[in-house]
């Protein structure tokens, strides 16, 4: 009874009282400050707000105990010093009119309050032209006369040391201080022009010089190689696309460069490090059928868009924003990923200036392809992914000038007169009944030929369905009828249209007999039934009223399997030319279907290599 009354009987009303300001600020710090990295995230972004061109971090256990962040920027005047810790006070914007237009890194005017209510916060600041520094100590806001050349100091001390609980969920200082690293390199890769560094106990654990180049994307590529490794370099492949209000540059990774873990996905819009899903998913999309399930592709990308296309204000830390037309930035980054991507990786190896154009050898016609235009991957690419004079500011107008990688070989290229003249080089033989071997200027290339047709027939497929809804069909002289289960009978009535639309006309001659009286023209030497029965379990899983895009794609990719190519099938010579050829025309060649490479090169210093030979 005791317990029931407990339960039922309202608290006593209290009357409403403002917060005070101590508490305001703590909560608001909930939302800023999460760990050490945010504190240095904030740092550093008034650092740069105040021009600064050197940055120094410096850390103990991790940042909890003491986070300090040095520039030599503009600088606080030392009556505006107290100022600076109040919530809601900020130099950056005055008026409603400013937030629509502020193109700062950071105006809440509320993280120097927010730190300093959950963490013990002195300033240090000396602007130009006065005679020394003064500095504040925000527990009791004290001022004093201090050393120091212009610039300022910030130091942060014992983190949540009022707030317990929320200490706790800090993790070890090795931990907190790859997070605060990880922090510094975001406003590293949007600023090459600065330089950075950062200190542990000590230690210097990052430094990165600034790169002032005349050139901006010769900086900003240094600084990305320089943050981001030569591996990452090494594994990715230059973007750059401008589409109207839009433009994008940066770096994607390589499908075989894709990780197990999102830890190497930077992008930035309008030179601001943002967290943003619907980027994400366009990226991540445009290596839909050149990726494993949850593989993650690794990428640094900067986005920049007329301000007034994107609000940043939506978030306490600005990582997430949002764009007023979402369709249109995902339908462009989508594109352009793909594009970089498209491009083969045997486009990248430095070929030697092609001699004389030779006569296309055609593929055979008995393994397919004759009657579909092929996919040239080298085709002019349009004018908005083509280098443009830079707008904007920042690091990221610094892509504009990104030179994207030039296309290989003309189109119209021909018969190599030696093995140097091709990347993929000139076939030698076969081997396994599965391996096509080919001697290019680097050595040897190997090439998983089912795997490498498989993807040049999906390319082709896709290209041929892309330009009418309908592939073309050929019809059999003599309709191939095979044995179905009830449900394929089913499927194959109910979806006829959906049949039709890949070119194959399959009817039921009765309860457990279907017949197929046309195939895809683009697969001549396919065997039909089990193509057709393929097909139609496809079918019954995906259902063809809602065949989207993706499910199409798969659709194609199952006809894919069983047009290519066949193990232990004999290649003239000319044959496996050809496909070296083919596969150096199609986009995405270096993957199967399934995300597995295709070809793979031993270069000759892997051939000394491995027989203990010096050079
Ligand atoms: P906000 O950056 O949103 O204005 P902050 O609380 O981060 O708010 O900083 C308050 C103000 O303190 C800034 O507007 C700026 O005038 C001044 N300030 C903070 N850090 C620096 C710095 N490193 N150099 C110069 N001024 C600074
Ligand atoms: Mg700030």
């Amino acid at each position: 009874m005791t317990v029931m009354n407990a339960v039922l009987s309202a608290p006593p009303r209290r009357p409403i009282r403002e917060l005070p300001d101590e508490l305001v600020s703590q909560i608001a710090a909930g939302e800023v400050v999460e760990r050490p990295a945010s504190v240095v995230r904030e740092l550093v972004d008034n650092a740069l707000d105040a021009g600064a061109t050197q940055v120094t971090v410096r850390l103990a256990g991790g940042g909890v105990r003491l986070t300090v962040v040095e520039d030599d920027g503009a600088g606080i005047p030392a009556d505006e010093l107290v100022l600076a810790l109040r919530r809601h006070a900020t130099s950056k914007i005055g008026s409603l009119v400013d937030l629509e237009s502020v193109a700062t890194m950071g105006f809440r005017g509320e993280a120097l309050a927010a730190i300093a209510s959950v963490a013990e916060v002195a300033i240090t600041s000396r602007p130009a032209g006065v005679p020394h520094a003064m500095r504040i100590d925000a527990r009791h806001g004290e001022l004093q006369p201090a050393a120091r050349a212009q610039g300022t100091t910030v130091e942060v001390q014992e983190l949540f040391f009022s707030t317990p609980a929320r200490r706790k969920f800090l993790k070890s200082d090795a931990t907190e201080l790859a997070h605060a690293l990880d922090a510094v390199r975001r406003h590293a890769l949007a600023r090459p022009d600065v330089a950075f560094a950062v200190w542990h106990e000590g230690r210097l654990v990052a430094q990165w010089r600034g790169v002032v180049s005349p050139l901006l994307d010769d900086a900003a590529t240094q600084r990305l190689g320089d943050v981001l490794g030569a591996d990452f370099m090494a594994a990715s492949r230059t973007l750059l696309s401008r589409q109207g209000p839009l433009q994008l540059g940066g770096r994607v990774g390589r499908p075989e460069a894709a990780r197990s873990r999102a830890d190497l996905q930077y992008l930035f819009v309008n030179g601001r490090f943002v967290r943003d899903r619907l980027i994400q998913h366009a990226v991540r999309s445009a290596y839909d059928d050149q990726l494993h399930g949850q593989r993650q592709p690794a990428y640094a990308l900067f986005l920049q868009i007329a301000p007034e296309l994107v609000d940043v204000n939506v978030h306490p830390t600005k990582i997430e924003v949002r764009f007023r037309d979402g369709r249109a930035v995902h339908q462009a980054v989508h594109k352009a990923v793909q594009e970089a991507l498209a491009l083969s990786r045997s486009a990248e190896v430095p070929a030697e200036p092609l001699a004389s154009p030779p006569s296309p050898v055609a593929w055979q016609p008995s393994l397919g392809l004759v009657d579909v235009p092929p996919v040239r991957a080298h085709e002019p690419a349009p004018a908005w992914t083509r280098p443009a004079p830079a707008g904007g500011d920042a690091g990221l107008a610094a892509w504009a000038a990104l030179r994207s990688v030039d296309p290989m070989p003309p189109a119209a290229a021909t018969a190599p007169s030696e093995p140097t003249t091709w990347p993929l080089g000139r076939a030698l033989g076969q081997i396994g009944g599965a391996w096509v071997l080919a001697e290019n200027a680097q050595g040897l290339v190997i090439v998983d030929m089912h795997a490498a047709h498989e993807r040049i027939v999906y390319e082709r497929l896709k290209a041929a369905q892309g330009a009418a809804t309908r592939l073309s069909t050929q019809p059999l002289l003599i309709p191939m009828t095979f044995s179905a289960t009830p449900a394929e009978v089913a499927t194959a009535e109910s979806e006829r249209e959906a049949l039709l639309d890949v070119g194959l006309d399959v009817s039921s001659l009765g309860p457990a007999t279907l017949a197929v009286r046309s195939r895809p023209a683009a697969l001549p030497d396919v065997d039909v039934a089990e193509l057709a029965r393929s097909v139609l379990a496809d079918l019954q899983q995906v259902g063809s009223s809602r065949v989207v895009q993706r499910s199409r794609d798969e659709l194609l990719a199952t006809m894919a399997c069983h047009g290519a190519v066949r193990a232990n099938r004999r290649l003239t010579l000319e044959e496996m030319n050809a496909l070296l050829r083919d596969m150096e025309a199609t986009d995405r060649a270096d993957q199967c279907n399934h995300g597995r490479p295709t070809w793979r090169q031993v270069t000759l210093k892997e051939l000394d290599a491995l027989f203990l030979r010096g050079r």
